[in-house]
């Protein structure tokens, strides 16, 4: 039976690396009929950031990814989070000791400090030097009695290789000789990551360790400590990092780089999902959308790369155009809703009570976004409240002259009127003779017209959008356009 888990340590906001991570350890479960595992790594408290978890679900839980064990609904190994099994670690670095594979130490942060020190004078390797790995019984008990403060560390061995088949990069082989005895249990009774997360990845019995490449110097320790407990290790596959753009690390100066941030900028859950499930894999090199079904049908770990991968907003940008258009008017329109409301365009009451007509205005402007935050200022002039001829000077395109532009709306005005059913079809059918009898060219018409109604030079289809605007509206907006264009003053 296949058991995974994504074992974040909630230190800030997760990260869309982070995401993809836990992405492919649940599609190996998924895939596999197995069990996925959320276990939070909270042992480091100067680092430990309260908000962290509940971000580290809600953002798990957004892409649709779910855990059968966790914090939050328990299960066989409970519980999942480290800071409440800090005795379970205690227990078993003592248990290491009494094979002798642990040790006390009692060095001083001061020698340790002075240690370095030298070391960095001389040009060591910077490192402890196992002090303490053959204290004397009677030294130990002295210093026991005395209730001098330890640590315990790994009795790492001194020769040899230690070497562990990673599933992405093969073998993988260290010399002892560049190994530490690493601290398990630190002074403060807490353990360290290496001791936490391997007993608890053997007594949660899992299978697989999908961890992202930077843990991979850390491997060979935890391979020597399952070794040192006398248990099997699980199998290890370290997914390639993500770098940005034009290379380094992905950072805030590139964009968005934690789940919440991208979601906040109005990214669909299914675009991030599909997104970074090819950042690092593939299933054919070709095919681009994947929905979770999919990739739980296609995920295996002999399709993730070796190689790095780059994160592109560009090509996010486009998996997000092409969810958006997937959506159906009522489904973008609950979607666009918190942008709405965060814009002050409509409140959710005056959403509800304009539903009707938000229905047909979301269809004029979804091949036109990218992004759900996009979505207040494309309507924003479909609602009167906030109406105004934002660009008046264009109500006078390049090449007519003021009494033009009176003269074609108010011609416009007198024919828009006379249409009875006011539809696109009829309304083009009316602008395309105004044509005809004034000679003017497209851009001549269409621009006096789109700004008089839509209050910019740039907007939906014009002839759709009056249609949704409605006839009322559209004469109101012509009218003020001609009250602008009488003014003069109104157009410095
Ligand atoms: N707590 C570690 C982290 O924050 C887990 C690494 C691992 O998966 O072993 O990434």
């Amino acid at each position: 039976m296949v058991r995974t888990r994504f074992a974040p340590s909630p230190t800030g906001f997760l990260h869309i690396g982070g995401l993809r991570t836990a992405l492919f350890s649940y599609l190996f479960a998924r895939h596999n009929g197995g069990i996925f595992i959320l276990r939070i790594e909270d042992t480091d408290r100067t680092r430990y950031i309260e908000e962290a978890m509940t971000d580290i679900m809600e953002s798990l839980k957004w892409v649709g990814i779910e855990w059968d064990e966790g914090p939050d609904i328990g299960g066989p190994y409970a519980p999942y989070k480290q800071s409440e099994r800090k005795d379970i670690y205690l227990q078993h670095a003592e248990e290491l000791i009494k094979r002798g594979n642990a040790y006390k130490c009692f060095c001083s942060q001061e020698r340790l400090e002075k240690l370095r020190e030298e070391q960095r004078k001389r040009g060591e390797k910077i490192g402890y030097d196992r002090h303490c790995r053959n204290l004397s019984e009677e030294d130990i008990k002295r210093y026991e009695s005395e209730n001098k403060p330890y640590v315990i560390r790994l009795k790492a061995p001194l020769s040899g290789e230690t070497n562990f088949n990673d599933l992405i990069r093969g073998k993988i082989t260290v010399s002892n000789e560049t190994l530490d005895d690493i601290v398990l249990i630190k002074s403060d009774g807490f353990p360290t990551y290496h001791l936490a997360n391997i007993v608890d990845d053997h007594l949660m019995r899992i299978t697989h360790v999908i961890r992202g490449e930077e843990w991979i110097s850390s491997t060979p320790k935890h391979v020597i400590l399952y070794q040192s407990f006398g248990w099997e290790p699980p199998f290890f596959a370290h997914v390639p990092v993500i770098l940005a753009p034009g290379g380094g690390k992905l950072s805030k100066r590139h964009g968005a780089t934690t789940v919440k941030e991208f979601r906040e900028k109005g990214y669909l859950s299914e675009a991030v999902l599909n997104f970074i499930a090819l950042l690092g894999w593939s299933y054919d090199d070709k095919t681009e959308i994947f929905s979770m079904e999919d990739l739980i049908k296609y995920f295996t770990i002999e399709k993730i790369n070796k190689a790095s991968a780059v994160f592109s907003y560009d090509k996010l940008d486009w998996y997000n155009g092409v969810y958006i258009r997937k959506k159906s008017p009522e489904e973008l329109l609950e979607l666009g809703k918190p942008f709405i409301i965060k814009a002050d365009l409509l409140t959710e009451d005056e959403i509800e009570a304009n539903r009707d007509y938000l229905l047909k205005i979301i269809p004029l402007i979804q091949e036109r976004i990218k992004l759900l935050s996009e979505i207040p200022e494309k309507i924003w002039f479909f609602f009167d409240r906030h109406f105004e001829i934002r660009e008046k000077k264009e109500l006078v395109p390049k090449g007519l002259d003021i009494s033009q532009a009176l003269d074609l709306l108010k011609k416009a005005r007198k024919g828009l009127e006379k249409i009875e059913t006011f539809t696109k079809d009829n309304i083009e059918e009316f602008i395309r003779g105004l044509m005809e009898e004034t000679g003017f060219k497209t851009k001549q018409i269409f621009m006096p017209l789109r700004v008089a109604v839509t209050g910019t030079r740039v907007s939906p289809g014009l002839f759709e959008t009056m249609e949704v605007l409605g006839k009322k509206r559209v004469l109101d907006r012509i009218s003020k356009a001609i009250y602008y264009l009488e003014d003069r003053k109104s157009l410095e």
